[in-house]
């Protein structure tokens, strides 16, 4: 999961994430220990904290590629069912025009 937490220079202040492997903080104090003390990415400022005030973070990447597939599938399924809905009322139909039109040419022709 990627977490979030503020850099506690007051010049500063701006968001940091990190990634970890943890999806809980229990788990986390395994993986980082109680306290993380991780260095800024844009002022360089060391920042020591506390687990409890670290943020998940949704994996917008994730997100974006389950959409995606998601939408993939949508077509896929959307374009098999018209193909399913076309040979499913197409066979019938075609019988029914070619029944019809025998019938026609029947009933048209008449002998002398
Ligand atoms: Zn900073």
């Amino acid at each position: 999961m990627r977490l979030s937490y503020y850099c506690t220079s007051p010049s500063c202040g701006k968001i940091n994430y990190i990634k970890v492997k943890s999806d809980n903080r229990y788990d986390l104090k395994d993986e980082i220990g109680e306290e993380f003390n991780e260095r800024c990415k844009h002022c360089g400022h060391h920042t020591k904290k506390h687990i409890n005030r670290l943020y998940g973070e949704m994996n917008m990447t994730l997100l974006l590629i389950a959409f995606l597939v998601a939408a993939v599938l949508t077509v896929i399924v959307w374009y098999l069912g018209y193909i399913v809905g076309a040979i499913t009322f197409g066979i019938p139909a075609f019988f029914w025009f070619d029944q019809k039109k025998r019938a026609t040419d029947f009933n048209k022709m008449m002998i002398d």
